[in-house]
């Protein structure tokens, strides 16, 4: 099988140890770390494959190598499906994760979603590889659940103190080991599916 170096956008640590275990033992896969010096671009897409898009390719053009990005957002029932690709800055440009869990809290509240059956919602991510060539390939994961009354748990980040995944015991993601949260999240689905794509193309 021919090798395949990838860059892996994401600088966060915890996501990018995620795709590099997932990615991994993907025969023929050579995975590099973003340049420091590459900076950030502006996510400016209306859709979550739009931003991940604008990630990968930016990277691959700063690198001429091949370049994987990922893009989440939460799509709640009871709000249109909102924030969605807006999930970071759903209480505004410079929210802090704090802000945005007690916002969505709030909304729910005021639009009168107070039974769980009323607090859908869904984890979506989008991972996408630039090539070179100007190809490029994408697959998403997601993962359903509900948005629970009170923020609960310490671990991770983002929206899990609110976010129980269906098919568990009801704890939410924060109450959970990486593992366990690993096994079901969307972007660890989104990328196990680039893993299979990958090792059945070889590209
Ligand atoms: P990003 O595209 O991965 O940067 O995600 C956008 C926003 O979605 C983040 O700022 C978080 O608020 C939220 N988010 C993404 N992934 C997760 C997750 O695994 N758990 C909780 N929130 C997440």
């Amino acid at each position: 099988m021919p090798e395949l170096t990838l860059v892996v956008a994401s600088a966060n640590p915890d996501k990018a140890a995620e795709i590099n275990a997932i990615l991994g033992v993907v025969p023929g896969l050579v995975l590099v770390a973003r340049p420091t010096d590459v900076p950030d671009v502006e996510e400016t897409g209306d859709t979550l494959e739009e931003n991940a898009r604008l990630k990968a390719r930016a990277l691959c053009e700063a690198t001429g190598l091949a370049a994987v990005a990922d893009d989440t957002g939460l799509e709640v029932d009871a709000l249109d499906g909102a924030p969605g690709v807006y999930s970071a800055r759903f209480a505004g440009e410079d929210a802090t994760y704090g802000d945005n869990v007690a916002k969505m809290l709030d909304e729910l509240q005021r639009a009168g979603a107070t039974d769980a059956a009323a607090r859908r919602a869904k984890f979506r991510s989008v991972a996408f590889i630039a090539y070179p060539d100007g190809s490029e390939l994408w697959v998403d994961g997601e993962v359903a659940g509900t948005i629970t009354v009170t923020a609960r748990g310490q671990a991770g980040f983002g929206y899990d103190p609110i976010f129980a995944p269906d098919g568990y015991d009801g704890r939410t993601f924060a109450e959970m080991s990486a593992e366990e949260k690993h096994a079901v999240s969307h972007r660890g689905r989104a990328f196990r599916n680039l893993a299979e794509r990958l090792g059945a193309s070889g590209r």
